[in-house]
């Protein structure tokens, strides 16, 4: 047990919250590239009073990169947005997702008020936004902000002077994947993070995308690398997210017998009771075999005070 909790100290993300959307722990995660710049991986309502216990004014850049719209995953992107605001005002939240997405998450997160409302009396039509949305094509590259109540604009007149999309430099690519039929979109990341190679998969109904991506990591950077895979799971078959069953053994046993330095990090439990965690321990300890198990954890959520 030991082992496990001293493996986790050295894992680069680390959790607002774990569990689904119907917990009241939403897999919400962040890190810090460099001391200056905070990114979370999406952010629900839930977790908004942990992430503004994150936030400092010696913080030059607050990014949140959304795999999709579901409301545990993208409900907070406002409110987080004013949270910045009120510590830093020089400070705007970066909202980053996959461009395929980007006109739906301007329209809710306009509807959320996104947008400050103009001074009384003032002749300004539109208020100014309080975050900056970026949809980026899947190399994580974007022709200029994006950005607009009509939809994705690069000649948005909102902004005093047209800002330059600013690469994120730990953002290698937007991994495409599949979730709940109803989504326009859901997206994973892969990460370049202190020297680790981090793919994350957010809300997935199948392995292969990440599984394919950690292939061609290994292929290109050698399989010693250093890797963290970061998988959505499920023991309840609930028909949006990946299922623990042989298949999915076979799979991640499989990644940890060609990279010997990469750790699966299980996250997005079906319940905050503990069942779920449970069960998943007694699965790991029964199907892993002995020499891959300490390499598979349960992700863990921060204790905020
Ligand atoms: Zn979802």
């Amino acid at each position: 047990m030991s082992d496990r909790i001293r493996n986790f100290e050295n894992l680069e993300l680390k959790f607002l919250g774990v569990s689904s959307g119907h917990s009241d722990s939403h897999t919400n995660a962040y890190f810090k590239p460099d001391p200056e710049t905070l990114v979370f991986i999406d952010i629900s309502m839930l977790n908004i009073e942990k992430a503004r216990k994150l936030l400092g004014w010696n913080l030059k850049r607050v990014i949140v990169l959304i795999t999709h719209l579901h409301p545990d995953h993208a409900s907070g992107v406002v409110s987080l947005a004013y949270a910045v605001k009120s510590v830093n005002r020089s400070v705007i939240l970066e909202v980053v997702l996959h461009k395929n997405i980007a006109l739906e998450a301007t329209r809710m997160f306009d509807a959320m008020g996104g947008r400050e409302s103009p001074p009384f009396g003032s002749k300004v039509e539109k208020g100014m936004p309080v975050y900056r949305l970026y949809g980026l094509d899947s190399v994580g590259d974007s022709d200029d902000y994006c950005f607009g109540s009509n939809g994705c604009t690069t000649s948005s007149t909102y902004l005093p002077k047209r800002l330059k999309f600013r690469k994120i430099d730990c953002l290698k690519e937007i991994i495409s994947t599949r979730h709940s039929e109803k989504l326009r979109g859901a997206y994973g990341f892969w990460l370049e993070i202190n020297g680790k190679s981090v793919v994350y998969s957010g809300d997935t109904l199948f392995i292969s995308p990440f599984i394919t991506k950690l292939d061609s990591i290994a292929y290109n950077y050698g399989s010693e690398k250093e890797a963290e895979l970061y998988l959505d799971i499920s023991v309840r078959h609930s028909g949006l997210h990946l299922n623990w069953d042989y298949k999915t053994v076979d799979a991640i046993t499989g990644m940890l017998r060609l990279m010997p330095n990469l750790k699966v990090i299980l996250m997005h439990f079906d319940d905050n009771k503990g069942f779920a965690k449970k069960l998943l321990q007694e699965r790991i300890e029964n199907e892993i075999a002995e020499q891959f198990r300490d390499r598979i954890m349960l992700a863990q959520e921060e204790q905020f005070n």
